[in-house]
């Protein structure tokens, strides 16, 4: 029985956000409930995970849940696209260390096939390219390589499933459908819980004596995060797997994934099946990225804006007409992909903070409880690094930065 739950692919049903071309192939095994932990973890990503394995590996007799809404890679850490990028959106901070280096070192010790390659990443621009670019795509200009920087991909179901099961094997108990829709900041912290367990709907209290929310757009509440960040949807599609004289003829024969410095903004990978992926548009559309923070001691703007993410489908609406945006953008980039069908098509959330930079710090009502968060699009290799940061942190071995 353990081992089916460990093996089984997890069923991707109908989802408003479409499908990712990703497979989670991993099913924490389902236990009720404890009353009281050491450390509750909420949210179920890359953030969550690697704070989850670090926990049980540094601290092996203390007791670590991880209370996931929905199912593990529900958020942005099942849809993203997999590139693994150096630093921060906001660039180098103090104290940060080498991303890379570190996330390279945590697969390893970890034992995760992540599939990760790291040939560098494409900086494309529409204007000052570098000699010979093997890219020339048509985009609201000629879109070329500009530069050539450290980085590369990963395959995102395979890196979600190697943290959970880490994290399983030595000792945490992972729940899934269990939503924590309150929390009660006095000593002990009290998370108040709405678990789907065994076909039926339990509400549960737990105390704990540490929590580390790792809810990235959701749950802003919770994480007090309502004013200091801003949840949009983005938009991804992949194409049917391309052949070698397409990718020569489209420049993406090395492999290397890209991003692009200017706007519109467009991303994208290849991946194993030579499909390629490519990424770009926001919903709610902000003016600009500043549009975003302009007001922020008002407040209203970004009420309930998470639950407005939820509203969102892929088949309807502005979310539709984005992902058209896309897909038209990327027929019209080259000959080759003029006439390529389309296999999946998804969106998944990222939260913008001020100045791009990370939140990581303790919460304003409780200095027991850590908030992890806000990677702007860039977390894939920060959220597993900083992730064990904060199991660091909440184990007193490692201050928090000071971003
Ligand atoms: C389409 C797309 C492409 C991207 N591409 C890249 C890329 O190529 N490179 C890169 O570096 N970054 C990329 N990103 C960003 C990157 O994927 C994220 O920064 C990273 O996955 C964030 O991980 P996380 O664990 O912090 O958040 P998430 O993966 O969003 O996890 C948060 C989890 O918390 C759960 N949760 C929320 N509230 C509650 C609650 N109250 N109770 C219980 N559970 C709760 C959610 O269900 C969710 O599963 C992309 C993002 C998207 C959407």
């Amino acid at each position: 029985m353990l081992l089916l739950h460990q093996t089984n692919a997890m069923p991707r049903k109908s989802h408003p956000w479409g499908a990712p071309p990703w497979t989670v192939d991993f099913r924490p095994v389902p236990r009720a409930l404890p009353d009281h932990v050491d450390f509750a973890i909420v949210g179920g990503g890359f953030t969550g995970l690697s704070a989850a394995a670090w926990l049980c590996r540094l601290a092996p007799g203390q007791s670590v849940l991880l209370l996931e809404s929905a199912a593990l890679g529900e958020g942005a850490s099942g849809r993203t696209g997999g590139l693994a990028l150096a630093e921060t959106a906001a660039g180098p901070l103090p104290g940060l260390g080498d991303v890379l280096a570190g996330y390279k070192k945590i697969l390893r010790a970890l034992r995760i096939d992540s599939r990760l390659a790291l040939p560098g990443v494409f900086e494309l621009g529409r204007s000052a390219p570098a000699k010979n670019s093997p890219i020339s795509w048509s985009d609201s200009g000629e879109l070329q390589v500009v530069r050539i920087v450290p980085g590369g991909v990963i395959d995102p179901g395979k890196v979600l499933a190697g943290l959970a099961r880490a994290a399983e094997k030595t000792g945490a108990q992972i729940a899934e459908r269990a939503h924590v829709y309150a929390i009660d900041f006095s000593n002990p912290l009290c998370l108040q819980i709405r678990h789907k367990f065994r076909g039926r709907i339990h509400r549960k209290e737990i105390r704990a004596g540490q929590i580390l929310l790792a809810t990235n757009a959701f749950s802003l509440e919770l994480a007090g995060l309502r004013v200091a960040a801003a949840p949009k949807l983005t938009f991804a599609l992949a194409t049917e797997p391309l052949s070698a004289a397409q990718l020569k003829a489209i420049g993406l024969s090395s492999r290397r994934p890209f991003y692009s410095i200017d706007l519109p903004y467009l991303w994208g990978r290849l991946l194993d099946s030579n499909g390629v992926v490519f990424g770009a548009g926001l919903v709610p559309l902000p003016a600009s990225l500043n549009a975003l923070f302009r007001n922020p001691a008002s407040g209203g703007s970004h009420k309930n804006a998470s639950l407005n993410l939820r509203r969102f489908d892929v088949r309807k609406g502005e979310a539709a007409v984005r992902l058209r945006w896309l897909e038209a953008r990327v027929r019209n980039l080259h000959l080759a992909l003029h006439s390529v069908r389309i296999s999946h098509r998804w969106a998944g959330p990222i939260l913008f903070t001020e100045g791009m930079r990370p939140i990581f710090h303790r919460h304003p009502r409780s200095k027991n409880v850590i908030v992890l968060a806000g990677y702007n699009g860039h977390g894939v290799a920060l959220s597993v690094y900083l992730g064990q940061w904060a199991a660091q942190a909440l184990l007193a071995r490692r201050p928090l930065p000071r971003w």
